[in-house]
């Protein structure tokens, strides 16, 4: 399969390399690439066990190899705790950022509620959604390898719109750790576009709607294509809708209707049959009208349960009808109006002061996702948009086709297409207060570039922490931190005149690189953020490391090394913030304050998480209001400019 060219420099063979595109997705995932010789993209069919590879992992008890696919899939019923699934939804996620979600699945997610990386707990071992997605891309690595017989050491991984930093980056970790070099992390809806051949020819001017309804994601994006260059122009969606909520809307009807034992709810193979028999259903009446079964408890009772086309629409209505919401917002992000006729004469003026060029109809609407496949959806999408959803690919493999278009590009096998995404969420720093203030707005394109100046908020600061946020709300702690780092060395000036220029550059990968320079000192610091809950090489190699040891005290360890190194900039904090406002304390105060601190240091010495994470509980009680106090002084010193802290 592979392509042999000769170096004529060095006059020695050299194996062209493939590059393969991969839908990384919730429910199932692909690999594919574009055939040297046809120059067609095509999703792998590895021995003819198809090309849909379900996003499954299954321990097998013995402590074997996990398997992976439908093979594992066939667990979900048999044996639900060693047999992940969606993990996906997991990636890149805090135990905070899941909330009531983690209750929802067959398999233990480790109980906590800290802002450390969920794991997930198989027996006495534990995993990251980064090591199960590692297993589900080693899976497809090796398909693409035994099918295409050459190895396969580079890829593209295609992500949903609405991923955050954090998430891109544990889906960058988990190719790395499948030992996969990820030239690009590319959008999926781009991906669907680039498989429809938009985008490929260098007149052509576009605008389209993607509509991206898998198992467990919805993603609307409005893509704007001219002279090969690719736009898109806003997303939407919704991380937490899916075909698997249509397959629980189902499940809770029939255990109502049909007055299920209470035991479809409670116990894990029961549930699972009803999950697997409802998504069942579903498939069925997206070519029929009428759906019967028969479930099965464990004492052998049986019930039969039935459902209609027409009591699915029912029951899914209202879910698709958040999808359509969700398009309505992205074509006004757009600036675009679709579906409904343009008015004209006196009544239009409204219309047209916005520059923005105005379209009624869409040069295509994409259906993609195997959720698609509902008939409702189908109108409901063609109703909203004013013309019929085009779905002449498969909508399960075209983002892995678009993916491996891209892959090709990216071999220098295509002339220069030029890919622009835009920036899911606002990125900006949190100012004094607790507000955040962005920099790089939300939709922004990528790359990009943005700045703006700060300075200091008390006399002789020398120091100013940049803190960087992502997210859409006012204050810093509703959104989500992705870093902070420290600018140091600013001369001692009085308060208000350091000029402070804050850059940030987000790389074309979704990596954000952030500058801090004092102007009249010329002070800078660079850093590149890596998300939070991102990994670091050699994070990466010490998950290779632990994975061939006994893991059981990892998560005990981490979280105590966390707590540890919150505590330390606590204090650190505190000290310093007592030692530059001690003119607006009270002596009780400063002695109360020390001595908590001093509970505080106690506790760092022991190995126990609870009294350090109780004691910096209470020593930000004790300190809270009065840093909230001096805070306000400063904000009256300060009235003129941002002050940063
Ligand atoms: P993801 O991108 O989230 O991995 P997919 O695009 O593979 O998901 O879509 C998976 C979803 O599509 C599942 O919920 C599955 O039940 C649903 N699905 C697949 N085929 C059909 C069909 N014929 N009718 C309705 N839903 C389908
Ligand atoms: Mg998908």
């Amino acid at each position: 399969m592979a392509t042999v060219a000769i170096n004529l420099a060095t006059g020695s063979l050299q194996q062209e390399e493939i590059i393969v595109g991969i839908d990384l997705g919730t429910t199932n995932s692909l690999v594919a690439y574009v055939h040297p010789d046809t120059r067609q993209p095509l999703a792998i069919n590895d021995q003819g066990r198809g090309t849909i590879v379900p996003s499954v992992v299954h321990f097998p008890a013995e402590g074997l190899d996990p398997v992976v696919g439908n093979e594992a899939r066939e667990f979900l019923l048999t044996d639900p705790q060693r047999t992940i699934y969606s993990v996906k939804r997991l990636l890149g996620k805090s135990y905070r950022d899941l909330g009531q979600h983690a209750t929802q699945l067959g398999y233990k997610i480790i109980d906590d509620n800290s802002e450390g990386l969920v794991k997930i707990r198989v027996d006495d071992r534990f995993f990251s959604p980064i090591e199960l997605s590692a297993d589900i891309l080693k899976e497809l690595r090796a398909r693409a390898e035994h099918a295409l017989k050459t190895p396969v050491n580079r890829a593209v991984i295609t992500v949903p719109a609405y991923f955050n930093d954090s998430q891109r980056q544990a889906t960058r970790d988990a190719g790395r750790l499948a030992g996969l070099e990820v030239l690009r992390i590319v959008n999926e809806p781009t991906a669907a576009a680039l498989a429809y051949g938009i985008g490929l020819s260098p007149d052509e001017e576009k605008t389209v709607a993607v509509y991206d309804l898998g198992g467990g994601t919805f993603d609307i994006s409005i893509l704007r294509i001219q002279q090969g260059i690719f736009e898109v122009l806003s997303t939407n969606g919704d991380t937490y809708l899916g075909g698997d909520d249509f397959d629980r809307a189902v499940s809770d009807h029939w255990q109502e209707a049909f007055q299920l034992p209470t035991a479809y709810q409670t116990n894990p193979h029961l549930q699972q049959q009803l999950r697997l028999a409802a998504e069942m259903a579903k498939r069925y009446l997206s070519q029929h009208d009428d759906f019967t079964t028969q479930l099965t408890d464990e004492a052998g009772q049986n019930t039969t349960v039935t459902l209609t086309r027409a009591q699915f629409n029912d029951l899914i209505r209202p879910l698709v009808a958040r999808t359509i919401a969700a398009c309505r917002q992205a074509v006004a992000d757009a600036g675009l109006v679709v579906g409904s006729p343009l008015l004209v004469g006196s009544t239009n003026q409204s219309l047209t002061t916005n520059n923005q060029q105005l379209t009624t109809k869409l040069d295509a609407v994409l259906l993609v996702g195997g959720s698609t496949r509902v008939p409702l959806v189908f109108e409901a999408v063609s109703e909203f948009f004013g013309q019929p959803a085009n779905n002449s690919l498969n909508p399960d493999e075209v983002v892995a086709l678009g993916a491996a278009i891209q892959a090709d590009i990216l071999a220098g096998n295509r002339r220069d297409v030029l890919l622009l995404d835009v920036t899911p969420l606002t990125l900006g720093i949190e100012t004094l207060g607790g507000l955040l203030d962005p920099i790089i707005p939300r939709n922004s394109k990528i790359p990009t570039k943005a700045g703006r100046q700060y300075t200091t908020s008390v006399d002789g600061q020398v120091n100013l922490k940049i803190a960087v946020y992502q997210g859409e709300r006012d204050l810093v702690s509703q959104n989500r931190k992705l870093g902070e780092f420290v600018l140091t060395g600013i001369p001692a000036m009085p308060a208000g005149l350091p000029k402070v220029d804050v850059n940030f550059l987000l790389n074309a990968d979704g990596i954000l690189q952030v500058e801090a320079i004092e102007l009249r000192s010329n002070t800078r610091q660079q850093v590149e953020i890596k998300p939070q809950y991102g990994l670091t090489d050699e994070q990466v190699e010490q998950m290779l490391m632990d994975s061939l040891m006994n893991a059981k005290d990892d998560v005990a360890a981490r979280l105590l090394i966390e707590a540890r190194t919150a505590a330390e900039q606590l204090l650190y904090q505190v000290s310093n913030f007592t030692r530059k406002n001690r003119e607006h304390l009270t002596p009780e105060e400063l002695t109360a304050t020390e001595a908590q601190a001093e509970i505080l240091r106690t506790a760092l010495a022991g190995i126990e998480r609870d009294p350090i994470l109780k004691a910096m509980d209470e020593l930000d009680e004790l300190t809270r209001p009065y840093a909230e106090r001096v805070m306000n002084i400063s904000i009256q010193q300060a009235m003129a400019g941002k002050k940063i802290g």
